[in-house]
Parts: structure tokens; sequence; C-alpha cells
């Protein structure tokens, strides 16, 4: 063991939320702060948008987790990719941004977490962005994350629109403005063709500051205390086990997967499941690895009966050369699209106050859950899934080893609520994808295929398709009560000098993909660190 080094703050996890964390906060020069990454300090492909895809699987730069096989997905285990590199899972995602719904942010607040209600995270989000189109009373210019719209060109994204309008589907313009409601061009993070994960965002314009240190290959495997009181951490890097002290505080934004196992393996958490492990249990917290969320995402998909229109063909063969080459005179084409160049917020039902669905449009069809690669025939992808599902499951450590997995328990579709508004989901996506204006372009609908028609087989396809949309949250969760890990100023309850920023400490979940979420989290737990400082 080497001598400790001392730091004022020591964030664990250089993804969404700890790089603008760790990046706000060292815009104070007399503040020293460590971003510890267990991942590398960069990849090669993740510049580009499309590191989407190629690096959902991938051995180094993601942790590769898979989910435990349930009965109400089939016995599947489902792959569950996060980001394992600097920029975290923002280095690998889909790169499509919403911001969520008002009712989101104002559930949490109504949970007891003052601070967080819309009209308090407004100014965060507007803070965060460069908004392409120009500030209004919802958006904003000038901050570090650029956001514009998906540039891709398409004569299928035009009997889309259509198609959504002869069914009676809004459009919409900005759907992180006044209203979410229709169906859209989707809002991404990129600029000029290149990823902005959220390292991009904020860590690039802070890496030359002296008082920000940023280690990669550094995997934190113990949290340190001094009574109840957090005063570093413990790591591996290259082999060797280090320490970093935390004069102030240890923020733990580890993801809403590691951040709960990083607790128990250090003692924090329910007793039964640390004493399985053989871990003693130095505070009892029974919040923490409870009331995952995710969102399932349930895909219908067609052959199209004309080539050029979807990217199976058109990356096919010398078209990926194309493709690169296009890309490197351009920065536009395959490598620079986001995951779905088209989204629909939707109702299933109208009687509804606000969206309940949300729909990716993908001109392409992958070839099997781990995305790897595309079919070799034209086609386009609907997806859905429900924006807030109620069905809730864990995340604990199956092992004292903190190289080992834990073991993500997702508890998918348990709630009738959500087994109804998927199946209503899917077949509102169908609806779209067979209307007339589509006929045109639309071959036979592949999968789950036109006899599959009931309630109860459109369950059974989602039950046996569908997938994570990537989104995890929840697993030590802002709640002021017993079950509660942390309260509204994101402090561990009971503990001191400890506090967690990330998706897990999302209370519910907010309608959309969850990344503009998780760096207004890290944003704001920065606000609510100085404020503390000053009193
Ligand atoms: C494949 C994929 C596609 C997605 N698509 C979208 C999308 O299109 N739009 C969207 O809004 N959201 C998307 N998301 C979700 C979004 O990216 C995440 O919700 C968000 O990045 C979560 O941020 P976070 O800070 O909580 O965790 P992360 O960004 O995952 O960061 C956690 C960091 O902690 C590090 N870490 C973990 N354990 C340790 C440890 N023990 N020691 C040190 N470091 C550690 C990790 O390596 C990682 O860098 C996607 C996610 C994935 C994986």
């Amino acid at each position: 063991m080497n001598q400790a080094e001392t730091y004022d703050f020591v964030v664990v996890g250089a993804g969404s939320a700890g790089s603008a964390l760790a990046s706000r906060l060292s815009e104070d020069p007399k503040l020293k702060v460590l971003l510890l990454e267990a991942g590398a300090a960069s990849h090669p492909y993740t510049s580009l948008p499309m590191s989407f895809g190629l690096l959902i699987d991938h051995p180094t730069a993601n942790w590769r987790y898979r989910s435990v096989p349930e009965e109400g997905t089939a016995n599947r285990p489902i792959p569950v990719p996060r980001g394992r590199v600097v920029g975290g899972s923002s280095s690998i995602n889909g790169l499509v941004y919403v911001r969520g719904q008002p009712i989101d942010y104002n559930t949490w607040a109504q949970f007891g977490n003052r601070g967080w209600s819309f009209d308090d995270v407004l100014p965060i989000f507007q803070r965060m962005e460069n908004y392409e189109h120009g500030a209004d009373d919802w958006r904003s210019q000038g901050g570090p994350l650029h956001v514009c719209e998906a540039y891709d060109q398409n004569p299928l994204y035009d009997a889309v629109f259509a198609g959504a309008e002869s069914i009676g589907l809004k459009r919409n313009r900005d759907y992180n403005g006044a209203d979410q409601e229709g169906v859209v061009r989707t809002q991404t993070t990129i600029r000029d063709g290149r990823r902005m994960s959220a390292a991009v965002a904020y860590l690039t314009p802070a890496r030359n500051r002296p008082n920000l240190r940023i280690l990669a290959d550094a995997h934190a495997t113990r949290l340190l205390f001094d009574g109840t009181r957090c005063v570093g951490v413990a790591y591996e890097q290259h082999g060797r086990t280090l320490e970093a002290r935390a004069g102030r505080e240890v923020v733990v934004s580890s993801g809403a997967v590691a951040t709960p196992q990083l607790l128990e393996l250090s003692g924090i958490g329910r007793p039964e499941v640390l004493g399985r492990h053989g871990i003693a249990v130095r505070h009892e917290l029974r919040g923490v690895g409870e009331h995952l969320r995710d969102h399932i995402n349930a895909r219908v998909y067609w052959r199209l009966n004309q080539r050029g229109l979807s990217y199976n063909d058109r990356i096919a063969g010398l078209g990926k050369v194309w493709q690169a080459l296009r890309y490197l005179a351009t920065r536009r084409g395959f490598l620079a699209l986001p995951s779905a160049p088209l989204l629909g917020f939707l109702k299933t039902r109208p009687d509804l106050e606000c969206p309940d669905i949300q729909m990716h449009v993908m001109p392409y069809v992958i070839r099997d859950a781990s995305r790897r690669s595309l079919q070799p025939w034209p086609g386009m992808t609907l997806t859905c899934y429900q924006l807030r599902p109620e069905s809730l499951g864990s995340i604990h450590i199956g092992s004292a080893d903190p190289k080992k997995h834990p073991e993500i328990r997702f508890n998918f579709l348990s709630d009738p609520l959500d087994q109804q508004t998927m199946i209503d989901g899917v077949k509102l996506i169908r609806k779209l994808g067979n209307s007339t204006p589509l006929d045109v372009y639309r071959g036979e609908e592949v999968d789950p295929g036109p006899s599959v028609t009931s309630d109860a087989d459109l369950l059974d396809h989602v039950r046996r398709t569908a997938n994570t949309a990537f989104h995890p949250i929840g697993t030590c969760r802002m709640a002021p009560g017993p079950e509660g890990v942390v309260d509204s100023r994101l402090r561990v309850h009971g503990l001191q000098g400890l506090r967690i920023a990330d998706a897990s400490i999302m209370p519910t979940m907010v309608s959309g993909n969850t990344n503009a979420a998780s760096i207004m989290i890290g944003e704001k737990a920065s606000d609510l660190i100085r404020e503390d400082l000053r009193a």
C-alpha cells in the first residue's frame, strides 16, 4: 500500500455525472479535485457518434454486464452495456438528447426532495446546453454541451412523418420545449459530426487545470472511513492497491450499476446482503441496490422493398468504405448518426395528460440482442418503451470481489400497467409502420409478424425479445425516508463526507433517455457542494 494522496474532493467515476461534477468543482482553483475512472482515458472510436454500435459489446470500453435470467423476460440474460472509459456511458451511448417532462422532476420534489422540481432544475438544463436553434423560455445557448438535430436525410423519414399524421399523431418541433408530445427529429449531442460525450463537453476544457487530476485505469474497490465519516477511497491501478484521501468529501458517481456495488463492498447496505458475502456492516441502509427501474424496449421491424434507404444495404460490402470516406470528407453519413434519427413521444390512450411511450425510428435492422451487426437485407425498425415504468428490480453484489459483476434483476413487466402499456405501445408503432404513406417502401413485417395480434401474443413477443434501452436508475435513490439512500442534497443518510451523484439517485424514471438528467445531476451536485462550503 502506497502513501495516500490528499485532495479536497474525490469523485469516483468519470461518466456523465462525474465529468460534469469534477469539471464544475475544479472551476474553483482553491479546490483540489481527483476524478477516478476504472476505464481507460479514451478509446479511438469514442469520437464517432456510431461508437454506439461499435462499442456496444466491446471487451475493454464497456463493462458488459448481463442481467440474471428472469421468468418475466423468458429466462434470457439481458445484455447491460455501460461505458468503461472516461466519459462513461456518454462515450458509448446513442446520443439522443431528452430532458424528460416537468412532471418527472415535480414528482421527485413531491416525494420530499426539495430543490428538484422542474422549476428548480430548468435553469441547470439551460446552463448545460448550447442549442443550435437558439434560446427561448425553455432552451439556451452558451453551455458546454452542444445540442443539434440529427442531420440525416432520407425519404423514409418523410414517409414516417406523413404516416404519423395519417393516424392522428402530432408533429413536434422541440420536445425539450413547452410540450414533449409528437413525432420529431431527434436532438443529439453531436458537434461537427463528432460525439459530444460528457468528457468532451466538460473535461476537455478543464484538463489543464492544475487543481484537477483525472486518473484513468483506477478501479475504486472500497470507501475508507474514520467512524461514520468517509475519508477516502481505496483503488487498484495497474495491479497496485492505492489510496486517495478526501479532506472534504468523496462523491460516488459510478453509475446505477456500480454505485450500489461500491457501497455494499464498503459495508453500506442491507445486512442480509452484506452478510451473505462476509462483509461487516458499517452502516445499514436498506435502499442500497433497491428500486431499480429501466426502460424495456420492444421492437417491430419490417423489410423494405427498395434498396438505398436503409443502412443495412448502404453499409454492405464497399458501402462501408464509402461511408468511412464520406465521414472523413464531410463528417456526415452512417458514422455520424445517433442511434435513431427520429423519435416520437406518444400517448397510448387519448385520455392521458402526457405521453406515456417513447418511439425510436431506425433506418436499419440489427441482427441480435448484442447489436454488433446488421441484418444483410434492407429494413426499418420502430421501437417503443413505456416512459415511466412501475416495475422495480434490484442490483446487489453477488461476491465480495470488486472485480466480479453485481447481480442485476430487472423484474421487467411485473407490474400490470407496464404490461398493458407495452402491448398498446407495440400496437401503436405497428399501426404507424403499416400506415398508407409507408406502403411505397414497406415490405413484410418480419418480427413479431402479422399473425401476432392478440394482447397475450404481443406481451409474449415483448417478454421473448425486448431488451433494456440502457437506462438503469434508482438503485441509490434520493428520498427522505428509510428506503432513501441520499437526502435532497445528495448526502448519504447517516454518514458524513459522502455523497452520490449519478443516475442511481433518480427517485423515479425520467420520461426519456437518461443522459441529460444524469449530467444535470452532476451539475446540481456541484451547486449543492459549493453552497454547503459557503454555509
Ligand atoms: C449503450 C447505451 C446507449 C445509451 N443511449 C442513450 C441515449 O441515446 N441518450 C441518453 O440520454 N442516454 C443514453 N444512455 C444512457 C446514458 O448514457 C446514461 O444514463 C448516463 O450516461 C448515466 O450516467 P452516470 O453518470 O450515471 O453513469 P456512467 O456515465 O455510466 O458513468 C459511470 C462511470 O463510473 C465508472 N466506474 C464504475 N465503477 C467504477 C469504480 N469502481 N471505480 C472507478 N470508476 C468506476 C465507469 O467506468 C463510468 O465511466 C445510453 C447508455 C448506454 C450504455
